[in-house]
């Protein structure tokens, strides 16, 4: 059974399970002269240091593999087998942060000059006596101290200053992929970082030349303003700001605050971030245009309605006819404001995304029949025509069949509207590739040339007089595009003034 067991604290186990203090030094004697370790390790072992012996170069370098912290290596350089020399080369492959010194028999300038070649600290000539032992110990193991302490702090140094290069750079990738544009100036109001979205959204002179200060890079005069006015009064300001000025107008929130050193309460410089609120603002100022058009819409009628009932009530109205005739006036402008209610409850649901659907191939012909069959009493008041002529293979449409009933009622209820009377209404349907095509064409007062790509807004209604009388929302058309391409299908308008209109709409068959 192997037991785990942890070495006393400042102990190091070793290979051979001898337990090492961390703290004393180790030397190697490789000598083949017995006598010489001998004599090496009392006297070694005398002063504390930790001793080794080898009685070859060959076991030196086993020793050495083992145990790679070894201090001090003191070596014979005449030994049988592997000479000093030759250890000395194979010992510092294996070693960095260890000391050699020669024990040599012929103290001559050339060996020691070889020796320090090969990579020794300095050699010992034979015989020796222990003080000149240890001292020469003494000072290449304070060396090798030395020595392992620079390189401890080196590698230490390195590593941190990996640590903050990736730190440095991960931030700077994050503040470069940053949608707002970001702008770093110091107390002295210079521009010292920003990133591209910053480019993108700000007009700027010399943003790529560094260290100037942001007046003279940055051209929005107001954003400039804004930080020359947070350096001075230290206190965060946020503000709308424009971008760039019309036709393109682009909008934006500039959040400038100031950076306080949290120690020394030093003003440090300022942090802006400008946000594009471009999208945002055209959004609310559709918004604003369609509630102002929904009041319009319902005033007119409203109004009508109660200057009718006003009259009414004041009893100028006194003849019964023309109070049914008033009575049935009141009826159709409240009937078309409950149809512009419903197109705005169709609207808002489509909108919204929740309204309830039940899909399943719905055959275009009971759609298109249920169409006829509601536009029948205008058709025939008009004395209009109207002619279905659907192919016979034409494949069923998934959808639900509520929403299909809107796009053809409404295209089908357009076609009799804006028809002249005694006019004609030809449905068609056909298989068109992977989809179904159904047009409806009429004879009617069509549509001029410059409203062709409005008619899908809403509210858009042509001012024509010859359609004074037609009532209507203009919001039909809004909602029949919606519910086009919500089933990924095509919607076309071809028509001449005075001559009539085709629609035609491509929804994917279902196979
Ligand atoms: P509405 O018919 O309620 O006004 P729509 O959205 O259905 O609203 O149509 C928008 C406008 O497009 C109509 O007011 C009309 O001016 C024009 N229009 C639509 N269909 C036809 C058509 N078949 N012929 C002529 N004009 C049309």
């Amino acid at each position: 059974m192997l037991l785990n067991i942890k070495s006393p604290r400042g102990y190091k186990q070793m290979a051979n399970g001898e337990l090492k203090n961390a703290n004393v030094q180790t030397v190697l004697v490789v000598d083949d002269e017995a006598e010489i370790r001998r004599g090496c390790e009392r006297i070694l072992r005398s002063e504390g240091y930790r001793v080794l012996l080898a009685p070859s170069g060959e076991a030196g370098l086993d020793v050495l593999a083992e145990e790679p912290d070894i201090d001090l290596v003191f070596v014979d350089l005449k030994m049988p087998g592997m000479s000093g020399f030759e250890f000395l080369n194979n010992a510092r492959r294996v070693v960095s942060e260890t000391e050699f010194v020669v024990i040599t028999a012929y103290a001559t300038i050339e060996s020691a000059v070889e020796a320090t070649k090969r990579g020794a600290y300095d050699f010992i000539a034979k015989p020796f006596t222990p003080d000149t032992l240890l001292h020469l110990a003494r000072r290449a193991l304070e060396r090798v101290s030395l020595l392992r302490e620079r390189n401890r702090l080196q590698a230490e140094r390195q590593e941190r200053m990996l640590e903050l290069g990736t730190e440095k750079s991960r931030l700077r990738m994050i503040i470069d992929c940053m949608a707002d544009g970001v702008l770093v100036c110091n107390a002295e109001q210079v521009l010292v970082l920003y990133n591209p979205a910053a480019l993108k959204l700000i007009h700027h002179e010399a943003l790529n030349k560094q260290n100037l200060p942001v007046a003279e890079v940055v051209a929005t005069q107001e954003l400039v303003e804004i930080i020359n006015q947070v350096s001075q009064q230290q206190k965060r300001i946020s503000s709308e700001i424009v971008l760039s000025a019309a036709p393109t107008k682009q909008c934006g929130l500039a959040n400038t605050a100031p950076v306080i050193d949290p120690t020394s309460n030093q003003f440090l410089g300022t942090i802006t971030v400008v946000r594009d609120i471009s999208e945002i603002k055209q959004v609310e100022a559709v918004k604003a245009q369609f509630v102002n058009m929904v009041a319009h819409e319902f005033r007119a009628p409203l109004a009508a309605v109660d200057g009718y009932l006003e009259n009414m009530e004041a009893g100028y109205i006194k003849d019964v006819g023309k109070q049914e005739e008033i009575i049935k006036r009141s009826r159709k402008r409240i009937g078309s404001l409950v149809e512009l209610v419903n197109d705005l409850l169709n609207m808002a649901r489509l909108e919204s995304g929740m309204t309830a659907r039940e899909i399943a191939p719905q055959h275009v012909a009971e759609i298109i029949d249920a169409a006829v069959f509601t536009m029948a009493p205008l058709a025939g008041e008009k004395h209009v025509r109207i002619n279905v002529s659907l192919a016979e293979n034409l494949p069923p449409v998934k959808a639900d069949a509520d929403e299909l009933q809107r796009i053809f009622g409404n295209l089908v209820s357009n076609a009799v509207k804006y028809n002249v009377n005694n006019g004609v209404v030809a449905i068609r349907g056909q298989v068109d590739g992977p989809y179904v095509r159904i047009s409806v064409s009429d004879t009617g007062i069509g549509i001029k040339p410059e409203s062709q790509d409005k008619l899908f807004r809403e509210f858009f209604r042509e001012k024509r007089k010859e359609a004074r009388s037609v009532g209507g929302t203009g919001l039909g058309l809004s909602i029949v595009k919606q519910l086009v391409d919500f089933y990924h299908g095509r919607i076309r308008v071809e028509s001449k003034t005075g001559k009539g209109s085709r629609f035609t709409v491509w929804l994917p068959a279902a196979v």
